[in-house]
Order: structure tokens, then sequence, then C-alpha cells
């Protein structure tokens, strides 16, 4: 396992440097954000103290557009993670075809710990500090410890100081100010689409076809649903609580009622309870990993008996774990690709701000499934020409795009 987040990026971008023979300049200048910034922002808190609050924001580069994605709180958070993340993004995005660069932002601070007017004022302190040029130069987003309220706070902000209207500015706002509908859904069901698409290229029938699930938030939830409509029969959920199973299939959309009103899988009717430590080795054909990284490991992965494994949470495969299921045959799908949705629907939010034309869900569904799986394509065919990992096939793709960029514009 790499050491941090920052680590692993780079061993990605240096297998993917390797196996595409890339300049070395074009490798040093790509292991190193374009520009990083850290900051402080004072907030006033409800006892009238001054509370002095660390910020970052990384844009890994833009030689592909604007620099997109975004703004995670929380307490231990590290300038490493932040850039590692700012480089995801750019090959996530590069991947998915979307023409943005990589942007990552961050604040240190527990939210849990901070009162709705602390965090608000720390939320805004964030974009008046940072000052963000707008959609044609760097857009934040959300991510962990941040949502759409969030959000439409740093929009407003935004908006308060350069007194224009800009929706495109900032990204997974609420509709009523912008937002794109189905950002909620968005990476579950770009999920679903890769899972479906890999299923019917390796010959597995829905109805036949078993599918665990670890993680039923967010992403899983929404992923799981889609999966179940479509026919597939999801045999085995866990979540931090526990796990439910049924060999005959799990109603989920009766287990999301349930989620709705306990709060876990756990206690479900319509299943039994099972071991959530062993779900990752559920007798099942495709295994979706959903809650959190570095969960697939050497240790586990000789017990992991599916033959397809679809990377909804990000790295939840360690390298190891990684060379020796390839060897074994299984295919993975991984993060950058399976879980692409999200960025390529926060994609579609600007494209909706700039154009004042605001689309249907159906709308969006039907152009993330054409975009994800156009993604998905591609980096079965270069791990195909290069006979490489998907993952390695989505890297190379990536970065080989970008490299097109920095050449056309004459930076290398
Ligand atoms: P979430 O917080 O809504 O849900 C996480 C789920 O995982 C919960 O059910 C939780 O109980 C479960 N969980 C947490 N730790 C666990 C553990 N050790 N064992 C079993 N279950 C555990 O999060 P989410 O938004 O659904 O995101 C899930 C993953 O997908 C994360 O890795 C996230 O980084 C990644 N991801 C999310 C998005 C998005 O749009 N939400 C986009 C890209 C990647």
């Amino acid at each position: 396992m790499k050491n941090n987040v920052w680590e692993e990026a780079l061993f990605n971008l240096s297998q993917a440097a390797e196996a595409m023979e890339l300049e070395p300049e074009l490798l040093e200048r790509l292991s190193t954000p374009m520009r990083f910034t850290e900051f402080t922002i004072p907030v006033r808190m409800d006892d009238g103290s001054k509370k002095i609050f660390t910020a970052y924001r990384s844009w890994h580069q833009d030689a592909t557009g604007p620099t997109k994605d975004g703004t995670r709180v929380r307490p231990g958070l590290t300038p490493e993670e932040i850039k590692a993340l700012s480089l995801f993004m750019s090959v996530k995005h590069a991947v998915a075809g979307i023409p943005a660069g990589g942007g990552k932002g961050g604040i240190k601070a527990d939210p849990s710990k901070l009162s709705d007017g602390e965090y608000e004022r720390l939320i805004r302190g964030f974009i008046r500090k940072l000052s963000p040029k707008g959609a044609f130069v760097d857009i934040p987003g959300a991510d962990i410890g941040t949502g759409t309220q969030a959000m439409a706070w740093m929009l407003d902000e935004y908006e308060q100081i350069t007194g224009f209207h800009s929706p495109a500015a900032i990204n997974d706002k609420p509709a009523a100010l912008g937002g794109s509908l189905g950002g909620f859904e968005a990476t579950g069901w770009g999920v679903a689409a890769c899972t479906m698409e890999a299923a019917k290229e390796l010959g597995m029938a829905p109805e036949k076809t078993r599918i665990a699930v670890q993680g039923f938030g967010q992403v899983g939830s929404i992923a799981s649903k889609k999966l179940f409509d479509s026919d597939f029969k999801i045999v085995a959920i866990s979540d931090i609580y526990g796990a439910v199973e049924n060999p005959d299939g799990l109603d989920v959309g009766k287990l999301m009622d349930h989620m709705e009103k306990t709060g876990s899988v756990k206690g479900f009717g319509g299943g039994r309870e099972y071991d959530g430590g062993k779900i990752l080795e559920t007798d099942c054909d495709i295994l979706i990993p959903a809650a959190v990284q570095d969960v697939i490991t050497e240790e586990n992965a000789p017990r992991i008996r599916a033959k397809l494994i679809v990377e909804a949470a990000n790295a939840p495969t360690t390298p190891g774990a990684d060379d020796l299921l390839s060897s074994k045959g299984v295919v993975i799908i991984p993060d950058v690709v399976a879980n692409s949705g999200g960025a390529i629907v926060c994609d579609f939010e600007r494209t909706q701000g700039l154009s004042n034309d605001y689309w249907t869900l159906d709308k969006v569904e039907e152009r993330l499934n054409i975009r994800i799986l156009r993604a998905y394509a591609e980096a079965r065919e270069k791990a195909r020409e290069k006979n490489v990992s998907m993952r390695l096939g989505a890297w190379i793709n990536a970065i080989g795009k970008i490299r097109s960029a920095m050449l056309l514009r004459g930076w290398c």
C-alpha cells in the first residue's frame, strides 16, 4: 500500500508514463500541480472569539480546460491529499472526455464541531479568500464535508463579490440556483451503466448474475437500485453497521425504504443477517466496492470470487491486490472510469449554466450513459492495444490526451 494518496497518484502516473514512454519533461510537469495555494480563513465563532482555519486549492493542469472540482472539509486534511485529488481529477476529466483540467480544494476543519452559522461563515470565507475567477478559469464544487447548501453559499458569496449572476461559476449547487438535475444520482448511475456494459461483454445474463455491494450510501444505493431495476440479482449489501444477504436477490427498493427509516441495512426483513466483514468474499459474479479506499488487499484478494469488480469507491483496490486479481483474470473497471458519472454531470451543470438551457432528468441520464460508456470503451480498447489492465489503459488514454493538449499549446 502506498503511504498516502499523493504517492498513490504518482505511482499510477509513473506506471502510465512508463507504458506510453512519456517524455521525462512531461512526467516531471505532471508530477507537480501547476499551482498550489495554502491560505487561512479567519472565522468569527458564536462565542465571539476568532478562529483561524487552514485552506488549500490545487490546480493540477489547465491545458485541457478550466480547472474544476470539489472542496473537501475534514479535520485531518493534508496538502498532499488535495494535490493528489487534483491530479486524479485531471485524469478523470480526460478519461471521460470532459474539456477541463484538474482542481481540488479543501479546508482543514471538522464540520460536526461547528454550528450552522460558523460553518456558513467558514464556507463563505473560503470563497472570499480564494477569489475564484469563474466558469472559464476554475470552478469549485462539493466533496466530503460539503454539499448543495455549502455550494449555494459559495455561489452567493461569489456573486456578491463580482456583482454578476454566474451559475456556471460553482458546481453541485441546488437546482433552484441553476444546478443540474441528476447530480445526486450521477455517480451511481454511471457505476450501473459500466456494470451492465461489462456484464454484457462477459456474457452474464442479468437475471442469472449475482452482485455483492459494499456500502449503501449515495453511490452504492443508487447503483444497486438501477441494477435491481434492470433484473440483476443483488445478493448481498453491507454498510458500516452490518450486512444483509439473500441468494434469491434482495428487493433494493424495499431495502432503501428500510434504510431511510433505520439508517442502516441491518435488520432488513427481506434477507438474512450477514457478516459485513465477508462482503468482499461473497460467492457472486460481480463485486461493487462503494464504501472506502484500500479495502481489497493482497490479504483478501485470493478469496475474492467475483469475475468482475466495478470500483465505485475511489481507490478501493491496493496495487498489490490489483496485480493479483488481474493475474487471475478478474476484470476490474477502475475508479477513474466507473465513478466518473459525478464529474460528467458536473460538466453538464456548467454547460447548462452557460447556455441557460436546463435539461430534463431523462436527458441528463441519456447523455451521461453515452459519455461514460465511451470512456469505458476507450479504456478497454487502450488496455487491449497495450496488453495492460483497464486501469492502466484508462490512465494511458488520459495522460495521452493531456500530453496532446500541452504539446499543441507549445508548453513542452
Ligand atoms: P456515503 O457516505 O454516502 O456512503 C458510504 C457508505 O459506505 C455508507 O453506507 C457507509 O455506511 C458505508 N461504509 C463506510 N465505511 C465502511 C466500511 N468500512 N465497510 C462497509 N461499509 C462502509 O458515500 P458515497 O457518496 O456513496 O461515496 C462512496 C464512495 O464513492 C467513496 O469512496 C467516495 O469517495 C466515492 N465517490 C463518490 C462520488 C459521489 O458522487 N458521491 C463520486 C466519486 C467517488
